[in-house]
Order: structure tokens, then C-alpha cells, then sequence
């Protein structure tokens, strides 16, 4: 209720959609801090990282499955991507519904925050 993500998995909020399944949707970020920004997530409403249930192994990995596709199709496999997940307020995390942002494209900081 009210979770922009889940608005846009359930395609009654518009997003450029770069990968859908049962499980993980891959979305381009509104605000994109680099070349390629691209949040994938998990399809099911799941509040962030840190409320990431027991048996949810599989999908985090496909999560990352989902991850690399996007990267070689974006053409970053080469030069290198980051993939960050911000859980929490002092995580920087805003939007309450958990996802991995995929970075590259551009030469990124070895500063993490
Ligand atoms: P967080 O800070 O929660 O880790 O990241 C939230 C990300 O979601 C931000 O990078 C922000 O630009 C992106 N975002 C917020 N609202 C929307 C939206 O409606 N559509 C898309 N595509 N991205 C969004
Ligand atoms: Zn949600």
C-alpha cells in the first residue's frame, strides 16, 4: 500500500522496465547518478535488507543472476559496475521496499559514503 516500487511491478506506475519475471523486476532509476542506474528488485513487497526472510537465499541470488544480465546488456561487464544496497535511515535508504542499485558507466569513487 502506497510502495512506489510495488505500484510500478504492478504496472499502475510507469518505469522503463529493463527485466521482468515472477520473482525480479529491473527498473532504470528516475534520478540517475550514473550512465547506467538501474534498481532491481525483488517483486514481492519486502520492507529492506534487513527484513529479508529465512528461504529468501534464492531469490538474492537470482537477484544477482538478474544483476549481470542487465550489466552485459548495458555493455559495463568490461570497465566495472558496483551494486549497493542502502538499508535503513543512516543506510541512505528512501525508498522502503528492498533494492540493489546497479552503477557503472562512469568511473566510480573507491569512497563508499
Ligand atoms: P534508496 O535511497 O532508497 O536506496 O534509493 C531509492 C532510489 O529510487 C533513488 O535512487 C531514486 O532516484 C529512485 N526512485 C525513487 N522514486 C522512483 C520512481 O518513481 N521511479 C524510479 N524509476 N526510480 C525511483
Ligand atoms: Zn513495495
Amino acid at each position: 500500500m502506497g510502495c512506489i516500487f510495488c505500484q510500478i511491478a504492478a504496472g499502475e506506475t510507469p518505469a522503463e522496465i529493463l527485466h521482468k519475471d515472477k520473482s525480479v523486476i529491473a527498473i532504470r532509476d528516475i534520478s540517475p547518478q550514473a550512465p547506467v542506474h538501474v534498481l532491481v528488485m525483488p517483486v514481492a513487497h519486502i520492507d529492506s535488507l534487513a527484513s529479508l526472510g529465512d528461504g529468501e537465499v534464492d531469490l538474492v541470488g537470482h537477484v544477482f543472476e538478474v544483476v549481470n544480465e542487465i550489466a552485459r546488456r548495458e555493455g559495463i561487464v568490461a570497465t566495472g559496475y558496483r551494486v549497493a544496497v542502502n538499508s535503513g535511515q543512516e543506510g541512505g535508504q528512501v525508498v522502503g521496499h528492498l533494492h540493489f542499485h546497479l552503477l557503472g558507466g562512469r568511473q566510480l569513487s573507491g569512497q563508499l559514503g
